[in-house]
């Protein structure tokens, strides 16, 4: 079977947590568009309603009961576009590529040709579900280090290790490289590769076409259907899409100027945070203690105490129920065990 060196769950695959059954959905580049959101909010209802972000920008559905169809439902909308590669199509970008005054490539298109060349070969649906791409624009805000990361150095130019390549060589040299990742080849699942990438802070950004990109984030990196849903409002009258990124954060891009007062009101109702000085910021906890039976306290309970003690330009940190740390991000400091 295709990747079944790791335990990563996947939407074919799932994981039994203590609340239930959990399905993790890979969005590449981060990208999720409104008819996505609503798939994913009718998915949640199948399970308890929580909808977690993950720090490598995906999605995961808790609680789900035994032969829950999730297949049919997030297939329908693209969201599982290679069932052998699902849980390998793991690629990075920064949630405003192409768009912030640092870019030096719109790398939407290169994003999408790297996950059509992975999912085409048959080879690397082995690769470890843990395995990262990132694409960099060149305005360093990917939000994690990766494995294998195509840097932008120009407009049509791109570095893969120590190469510069064109957009189409770039994609070949990343998938090489990722092909010595194989288990086969590299035992074990080796070091990523410390690029320093930085996340976008909360709230308005202009982009580099005058439009805006509109940052929030869920307390604790954490959606209800209802949420989603009213995203996928939001992102459907502004026409704009939702990116989410490595920093657990949710970013409109493509808002124009007027629009912005209206979007911003719009998500602060449905209780996101888009203050850049709110405490939040910076601000992650593991799944706790009802959903996984490792917690020997209350970690979400715990970090979000410190929301109103903390200011956003502390240093991020991460409160875990136990020393496994899951999901740990770059840079922050692991609290509580
Ligand atoms: S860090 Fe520990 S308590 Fe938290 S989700 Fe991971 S295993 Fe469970």
């Amino acid at each position: 079977m295709p990747g079944q060196r790791d335990r990563c769950p996947g939407v074919v695959r799932l994981h039994e947590a203590a609340d239930g059954l959990l399905a993790r959905v890979r969005l590449v580049g981060g990208r999720i568009s409104a008819d996505q959101l609503r798939a994913v909010a009718d998915a949640a209802d199948l399970g308890n309603g929580a909808v977690e972000l993950t720090s490598r920008a995906s999605l995961q559905i808790r609680g789900l009961q035994p032969g829950a169809r999730l297949g049919e439902l997030l297939g329908d909308v693209g969201l599982l576009p290679s069932p052998t590669h699902e849980r390998v199509r793991n690629i990075l970008a920064s949630p405003v590529a192409g768009r912030h005054r640092r870019s030096l490539a719109d790398t939407d298109q290169l994003v999408t040709e790297l996950d059509l060349a992975l999912c085409a070969d048959p080879s690397l649906a082995e690769l470890s579900g843990r395995f990262l791409f990132a694409v960099d624009d060149g305005a360093g805000l990917t939000g994690h280090a990766a494995h294998v990361t195509i840097l932008a150095v120009g407009s049509d130019r791109f570095r893969v290790g120590t190469s510069e390549l064109s957009r189409a060589g770039a994609v070949r040299a990343a998938l090489d490289q990722a092909r010595a990742y194989l288990p086969e080849r590299l035992p074990g699942l080796g070091a990523r590769h410390a690029r320093p990438t930085m996340s976008l802070p909360l709230g308005a950004l202009e982009q580099r076409d005058g439009r805006i990109a509109l940052t929030a984030m869920p307390r604790l990196g954490r959606l209800d259907p209802t949420t989603l849903r009213g995203l996928a409002v939001v992102a459907d009258t502004h026409r704009a899409e939702l990116r989410v990124s490595a920093a657990r954060t949710l970013t409109l891009v493509d808002i124009p100027p007027a629009g912005v007062a209206s979007a911003e009101a719009r998500l602060s109702e449905l209780g996101l945070i888009t203050d850049p000085t709110s405490g939040w910021f910076g601000l992650s906890a593991c799944s706790g203690q009802n959903a996984c039976t490792a917690a020997s306290f209350d970690a979400r309970a715990a970090a979000a105490a410190r929301a109103a003690q903390r200011r956003a330009d502390d240093q991020p940190e991460h409160w875990a129920g136990c020393r496994r740390s899951c999901g740990l991000p770059d840079g922050a400091r692991l609290m509580g065990v």
